[in-house]
């Protein structure tokens, strides 16, 4: 079903496309899973057993949830495991908990269908079946599709935009998504990715990324990420920000953790919610605004502890707690289940939606992507009902380009699905002169949502390297205006 066709099925039953309800956040019963059945609240409420008990491969998913799912599904995930993964399997309990909880289990295989289709699963336990067999991944797909490696002014800061970086400090997440756009660095090696890693040491990189800010003025925004910034410990996290927070020209900061969501034990530890209070008051001091951002793709992810999580350091002081999740197929394309998130992260949790990224043209991440022509359906679907403040972006991460809302777009060739976009600034890796804003960037559809003249277009181009296909399509836009002229 279309997106169209999926909300206009609904104008008839309510009168409006979405029906706004405000909905009362549940913390789903852990304890229905037999490998929980004994686990307390103290224990659950515990950052340690939280880590201790993540997801880590088929064998403990199925000492956690037994014969209420059947074998055939732990073998898709083996399958998947072996010749597909870009991510290696890492589910907090949390986050684990927030799937299939609508479901009752009553016996063998009685969870299976409904795991099958959980939004939260698909795109944190994926399987082999999810994946794409025609074309599992773009011909453009790369392991870094956003060249940020390429634009390292230091290891692990990205220097893109002319006023803002971004420091990946660490190369961990506690939770791995199976979407993760930084799949070259992030996480550990799986049978189908051998991970790049770090060659300086923590605290010279760290060194590094400080010395290129002092004597870089012209940055004034730093997003503090990685991996996940709930997986340095506080202390030296502390200490990084307070040394940030001494460099004058740094104006906004911004936390990146997903694990707000997928472990909000994390940030509810005592101990740094005192911490995020002590930089949240020296950044207030110095009109420096503090913010975290964090990654929540479905409104199940959104529970009581994730609200009080985000209570939690918006009383500590942060100016925001801000939402950017990714745009995903079997996740969340559809108006509905983007409305409902918005509006359980706004009413529920006081945390403001602000983008849906596009998936990025990694490996074999097909099966999850959305044309662009549907992220704007999307992006037009949702205005309207959320405050503006708080109604999210759909953007697009163009390579070597950056954001660009979806509509920016220069030019479309819906066939093919190739977009095309412009830039208005230089990123560090382009000379200081050159014709770098005039040209355009492209952009690709999954080939599986294009019409059949553009899946048999790339049939025959698919094994063409960039400046070939570039010279195909040249070839043939000017074959084709031949063709117009002559008719
Ligand atoms: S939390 Fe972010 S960095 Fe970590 S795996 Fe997920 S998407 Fe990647």
């Amino acid at each position: 079903m279309s997106i169209e066709t999926s909300v206009g099925a609904l104008v008839a039953e309510s009168g409006q496309p979405y029906p706004y309800e405000r909905v009362e956040l549940v913390e789903p019963d852990w304890t229905r899973f037999p490998g929980w059945k004994d686990v307390t609240a103290e224990e659950w409420a515990s950052v340690q057993w939280q880590r201790a008990h993540c997801i880590k491969n088929v064998r403990q998913l199925r000492e956690l949830l037994g014969d209420l799912v059947d074998e055939r599904f732990y073998a898709d995930l083996e399958r998947d495991q072996a010749e597909r993964a870009t991510m290696s399997m890492l589910v907090p309990p949390q986050m684990m908990n927030t799937m299939v909880s609508h479901v009752e289990p009553a016996g063998p295989g009685s969870l299976t269908d409904a795991l099958y289709a959980d939004p939260v699963r698909h795109y944190m336990v994926p399987v082999f079946s999810d994946r794409r067999t025609d074309w599992s991944s773009h011909p453009h797909a790369t392991r870094d599709s956003l060249h940020e490696h390429d634009m390292w002014a230091t290891e692990g800061l990205t220097h893109r935009y002319p006023t803002k970086v971004l420091a990946e400090l660490l190369p961990t997440c506690p939770q791995y998504c199976g979407h993760c756009t930084r799949m070259d660095l992030v996480g550990n090696s799986t049978p189908v990715i051998d991970k790049l890693k770090f060659v300086g040491k923590p605290t010279d990189r760290i060194g590094d990324m400080l010395d290129y800010l002092r004597r870089t003025p012209s940055v004034r925004d730093v997003v503090v990420s990685g991996g996940d910034v709930a997986n340095m410990p506080w202390p030296r996290l502390e200490a990084f920000l307070t040394q940030l927070l001494e460099i004058d020209n740094v104006r906004d900061i911004r936390l990146a953790t997903k694990a707000l969501v997928g472990l909000p034990q994390h940030w509810l530890q005592p101990d740094v919610v005192e911490g995020v209070h002590r930089v949240a008051t020296t950044a207030r001091a110095r009109g420096v605004s503090l913010a975290m951002h964090t990654h929540a793709n479905h409104a199940s992810s959104i529970t009581p502890l994730v609200a009080q999580a985000s209570r939690a350091m918006l009383d500590a002081g942060l100016r925001d707690v801000r939402n950017q999740g990714v745009l995903l197929n079997g996740v969340n394309a559809d108006p509905h289940a983007l409305l409902d998130l918005c509006f359980r992260l706004l009413d529920g949790a006081q945390i403001t939606p602000y983008y849906f990224y596009m998936c990025d043209m990694i490996p074999f991440s097909e099966h999850w992507r959305v044309s662009v022509a549907d992220a704007q359906r999307l992006q037009h679907h949702i205005m309207g009902y959320l405050p503006g403040f708080a109604t999210p972006r759909i953007v697009c991460d163009v390579p070597f380009v950056g954001k660009r809302w979806v509509h920016q777009l220069a030019s479309y060739d819906e066939v093919r699905g190739i977009s095309r976009w412009t830039k208005n600034y230089r990123t560090s890796i382009e000379a200081a002169e050159g014709h770098d804003m005039d040209r355009t960037y492209e952009y690709y559809d999954p080939i599986h949502t294009l019409p059949a003249e553009g899946q048999a277009w790339w049939a025959q181009h698919a094994d063409l390297d960039t400046s070939a296909l570039k010279a195909a399509e040249v070839a043939e836009a000017s074959r084709r205006t031949a063709a117009l002229q002559a008719w």
